[in-house]
């Protein structure tokens, strides 16, 4: 943060536009994203789900430290691609067309998560014409009960993955199919899960259905994905999902389970490149309406559109300047709750309701934290037409060049 804060700094003293800009700290990212993989039992691999921020930067940082990545369009597999020609994609998503898969398996993808009936006898058929084999993983929408009734894209009617009750069926034709080798199954159930006990119950379920069905049917279960889903406590910034309690009870799991000679694998998104990212936006108004206090600050959720999009109240760090350069009194807001909200002409512009602050003036920043996963790749930029944010990518330079 430190070293953010310094970059916030020399922006501010150049002085010509209020600061609009998001850093990723690539320091921090390594180190974070090593970290994860390194305590991940053996038989585990982690692929990041590029969806949560495919800036070329992230990719290239995020890559030697992970398996490969997991994509959800051809779009995604070029820019793995684009990274390493050699890297594991893994390619998921409700609507696939033809040509996505296609060119999907022209670039080689390693497996294909199939998420219809439809679409697996649409991918045997390219595959055939190809005269090639392909992987495959089913995608699973379980019917449940689960231990806990928060999923988001699983145990309840989605357009993602095929129905438990169809599953048999899936993967009767999957195997029935010369140009197809069905792997394992895919089950991506939960969003911005917290609690790491509830991830080991879930990923228990899993086993068990695969097995059932491996066993069932007759082939090698190879992969099992559990999917992404780890969390970010937005709210309190101290209670993080505790993933080191999470690895250590994932290697008994897999122990009790015997399922050391399955390939496990994990698609995070938010989990890695959330909290490496920062968007920092300096306040350019603070305004009374109808006895409430609203902080406008240069940018929008055009920019950073996580916080509406979750209906959450961003966290946020203040960094004061003492710079004033205009010869009237600078307003302030002073020991009470303010809403921060953007330059956009829409009330649902907000960052933030009802927050409480000690002081905050006109001309200081506001930098919003873990803004690194959803951030600028979910967000609609051109609305209205401002400015871009600039992108800062903050690295320590490793090694002469030669
Ligand atoms: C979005 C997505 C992920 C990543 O989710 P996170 O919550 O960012 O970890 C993984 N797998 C699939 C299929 C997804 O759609």
């Amino acid at each position: 943060m430190k070293k953010v804060i310094e970059v916030i700094e020399r922006l501010k003293e150049k002085n010509d536009e209020p600061v609009c800009s998001y850093i990723y700290d690539l320091d921090h990212l390594k180190k974070h994203v090593e970290s994860v993989t390194r305590t991940l039992p053996q038989n585990c691999r982690m692929y990041y789900a590029m969806k949560a921020n495919s800036e070329e930067r992230i990719l290239r940082t995020v890559h030697p430290y992970i398996e490969g990545f997991e994509v959800a369009s051809i779009g995604e597999v070029k820019k793995a691609r684009a990274v390493n020609q050699n890297v594991p994609v893994i390619f998921g998503g409700p609507g696939k067309t033809d040509k996505e898969l296609t060119g999907a398996i022209l670039e080689d993808v390693k497996l294909f998560h199939v998420e219809s009936i439809h679409e697996l006898k649409r991918l045997a058929m390219i595959a055939e014409y190809l005269n090639k084999k392909v992987s495959i993983l089913l995608r699973v929408n379980l019917r449940g009960p689960f231990p806990s009734a928060t999923l988001h894209m699983a145990g309840r009617p989605t357009q993602f993955g095929i129905d438990e009750a169809q599953v048999e069926e899936a993967i009767q034709l999957s195997l029935s199919y010369q140009s197809l080798q069905l792997e394992g199954f895919h089950f991506h159930s939960i969003s911005n899960n917290l609690d790491h006990e509830r991830h080991i119950e879930l990923i228990h379920i899993y086993f068990q259905k695969a097995k059932q069905w491996s066993q069932k049917y007759e082939f090698p279960l190879m992969y099992i994905n559990v999917g992404g889903g780890i969390g970010v406590n937005f709210s309190d910034l101290h209670q993080q999902f505790n993933w080191n309690h999470f690895t250590g009870e994932l290697q008994q799991l897999i122990d009790r389970e015997k399922m050391q000679t399955v390939t496990i694998i994990f698609e995070c998104g938010r989990f890695l490149t959330s909290s490496c990212g920062y968007y920092a936006v300096e306040v350019i108004d603070i305004k009374e309406n109808h006895g409430k206090t609203f902080v406008v600050i240069c940018g929008g959720t055009q920019h950073f559109r996580l916080p509406v999009s979750w209906q959450h109240n961003h966290p946020f760090e203040l960094i004061p300047f003492a710079n004033w350069p205009y010869p009237f009194e600078r307003k302030t807001a002073a020991n009470q709750e303010v809403t921060i909200v953007g330059q956009l002409c829409t009330p649902k512009d907000v960052f933030a309701k009802d927050v409480s602050i000690n002081q905050l003036r006109i001309g200081d920043v506001i930098v919003f934290h873990y803004a690194g996963a959803y951030g600028w790749s979910i967000s609609h930029h051109d609305f209205l037409s401002h400015p871009h944010p600039q992108h800062l990518f903050l690295e320590r330079e490793t090694a002469l060049k030669a």
